[in-house]
């Protein structure tokens, strides 16, 4: 199917964005990679009158260390996620996650904006970003605010930006000593979107996992922490009766839906083992 006609506009400026959403009064749409948008408007799944363009915007581009903290522009293709030197230093787990994220074509154009503003459940990112505990920059007509990845997913493609906003950069927290973290999905075939996944963090202390954050992706609406599991971690060293512990926790964290390629009992199934083989590799690397 062709796209229905829409007009282009190549914003200038953060605020000039806004103001060409504003003018346009509810019908226009914001267009990073396009990777999602452009297929969305091909099957005829939204009609803009115009996308609006964020690529020429130099204030969501960038990645730099401020005071220990990681600013990551939200233009920030997911193949420069890959290959950042300090992604890989400082948010690793994004450096983990980006080559499981579609395949190279897709990596050259995607932003990793893009991903966490669709919020689509079975994306590799938001986990990334929860398990992080990283912080959005949201701007809007009233100035630009901070939220925490953990208030910002809320259900399936939805999140706590109003309509217009715009992401404009991910702020993750500085390194702390001692910290292991580890990501991995289960997939079908290789760049194809998850059946489960998940992403964990930790502090080893005295055997154990501290200050551990489990998040799941592609079991449920949306990109889901893992509080029992997590307890069950915090609160015991780390060996085999722990993590069949917290595996067996995952039935309170998890809330996967029954559909007819894969029961509900199946997802669980398949995020204990991968929760599993995480922690196993965190016990490796700890
Ligand atoms: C064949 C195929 C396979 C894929 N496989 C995967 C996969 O395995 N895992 C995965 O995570 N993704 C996958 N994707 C999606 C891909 O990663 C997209 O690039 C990504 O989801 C959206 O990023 P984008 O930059 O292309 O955003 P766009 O498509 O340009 O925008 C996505 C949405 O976010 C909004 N938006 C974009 N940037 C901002 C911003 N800064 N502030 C506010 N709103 C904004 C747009 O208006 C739009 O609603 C796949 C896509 C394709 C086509």
């Amino acid at each position: 199917m062709k796209s229905p006609a829409f007009d282009y506009i190549r914003a200038r400026s953060v605020a000039h964005a806004l103001e060409a959403y504003r003018d346009l009064d509810g019908e226009g749409v914001y267009l990073a990679g396009g990777h999602s948008v452009v297929p969305s408007l091909a099957l005829r799944l939204q009609a803009p009158a115009a996308l609006i363009d964020l690529s020429g915007i130099d204030a969501l581009t960038g990645i730099s260390l401020d005071d220990g903290w990681l600013r990551i522009g939200s233009m920030t293709r997911h193949a420069e996620i890959a290959s950042d030197p300090l992604i890989r230093d400082h948010a690793r787990l994004f450096h983990l996650a980006a080559p499981h994220v579609a395949h190279p074509a897709i990596r050259n154009r995607g932003t990793v904006g893009g991903s966490l503003s669709l919020a689509d459940p079975a994306s590799e990112f938001p986990a990334v970003a929860l398990a992080l505990r990283a912080e959005l920059e949201v701007a809007g007509r009233d100035g630009i605010r901070r939220v925490k990845a953990d208030d910002f997913f809320l259900d399936i493609y939805e999140t706590a930006m109003e309509p217009g906003e715009i992401l404009q950069a991910i702020f993750v927290p500085p390194v702390r000593t001692g910290e292991v973290c580890a990501f991995d999905e289960l997939a079908r075939r290789r760049g194809d979107y998850a059946m489960v996944g998940a992403a964990v963090q930790a502090v080893v202390e005295a055997g154990r996992l501290a200050d551990i954050s489990i998040a799941f992706f592609s079991v449920g609406n949306k990109p889901t922490r893992a509080g029992a599991a997590e307890a069950v971690l915090r609160e015991n060293a780390m060996n085999d009766t722990a993590i069949a512990a917290a595996q067996a926790a995952l039935d309170a964290d998890l809330d996967p839906s029954d559909e007819p390629q894969m029961p509900a009992s199946v997802r669980r199934h398949l995020a204990r083992v991968l929760l599993g083989r995480l922690l196993g590799h965190l016990g490796t690397t700890a």
